[in-house]
């Protein structure tokens, strides 16, 4: 693409990160981090856009073979940006990533159904098939939008303090965008852990099967690290044939296909939050949801 365009950004929202995502190469590893510190990695479109150009950008370099996803801050990501002075919601992008069109000036429901798969569900299915292995380092909280990120890695390893969660029930949705739930989990696993919305610790989602390995706090970089160079041995081609075989056998197994008919479901309920409560997220912000969050822990 030779035709630059920046984005149109709306008076009202303010960034207060220039990079919320940082990109370092080390060796052969590229690591992608996370860099919204002061709002936990909550994730606005401002951060998901900066992420997507780091998958490219990790993609299209020769020298890199291995790609780690990993956060700054206290936690890996709270989730999809529902309240900070950054939120863009609103914003339509001149940048878009998929063959579709704004959603700003869109009415209704239409608003939220377009956003929506332009950023999360695409956006996640992009990085799904980067033809290069991916490693979520996740570290503390790991909630609803944070799964999305994890979940489309290859591999995930998770620091001994980390938790896992999808609360959304309680906004009225069938779980986050990205339906991977009962790939990520059993069936029955997925039904509790969406219906009951608790945190789940490392050491539980690694006995479900979610995520590969889990590390004290202290030596999760060096982990994710050694195994990354053990990676980065393997010849590039085969990764990426291997990467495919699994990730088509599980779309044969219903995941695309699955996924797209509960992203209807998805947005069925944006729609009905918004005919009964007049809010399409039904009057959730950030504090609200962390304080009902907290309370079904206690
Ligand atoms: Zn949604």
């Amino acid at each position: 693409m030779t035709n630059e365009t920046v984005p149109k950004v709306k008076a009202d929202i303010v960034y207060e990160e220039e990079h919320p995502v940082l990109y370092d190469v080390d060796g052969q590893i590229a690591y992608l981090t996370l860099n919204r510190v002061k709002y936990h990695n909550s994730q606005n479109a401002q951060m998901l856009y900066a992420l997507d150009d780091a998958f490219f950008k990790a993609t299209g370099d020769d020298n890199v073979k291995v790609i780690v996803l990993r956060a700054n801050g206290k936690h890996f990501s709270a989730g999809h940006d529902i309240g900070t002075p950054g939120r863009d919601f609103h914003q339509g992008r001149d940048d878009r990533r998929s063959m579709n069109y704004n959603h700003d000036n869109k009415p209704g429901a239409e608003k939220a159904y377009v956003r929506e798969q332009e950023v999360y569900l695409e956006f996640c299915r992009r990085w799904r098939a980067v033809p290069k292995p991916t490693i979520a380092q996740v570290h503390k909280g790991c909630i609803a939008g944070g799964l999305m990120l994890a979940w489309v890695c290859d591999l995930i390893v998770a620091s001994d303090d980390a938790f896992f969660q999808d609360p959304v029930v309680q906004m009225g949705f069938p779980g986050v965008e990205y339906f991977a739930h009962p790939f990520e989990l059993n069936v029955r696993q997925a039904k509790e852990f969406l219906l009951l919305g608790e945190r789940w610790s490392a050491e539980r989602v690694l006995a479900a099967g979610m995520i590969n390995k889990v590390v004290p706090r202290a030596e999760l970089e060096s982990a994710v690290k050694a195994w990354a160079e053990k990676i980065a041995t393997q010849p590039r081609l085969a990764m990426a044939l291997t990467k495919q075989a699994c990730n088509q056998i599980e779309d044969l197994q219903g995941k695309r296909s699955g996924m797209d008919m509960v992203y209807g479901y998805h947005h069925f309920a944006h729609a009905n939050n918004t005919i009964v409560k007049g809010d399409y997220i039904a009057g959730f912000d950030g504090k609200k949801m962390s304080k009902s969050n907290k309370a079904k822990e206690s």
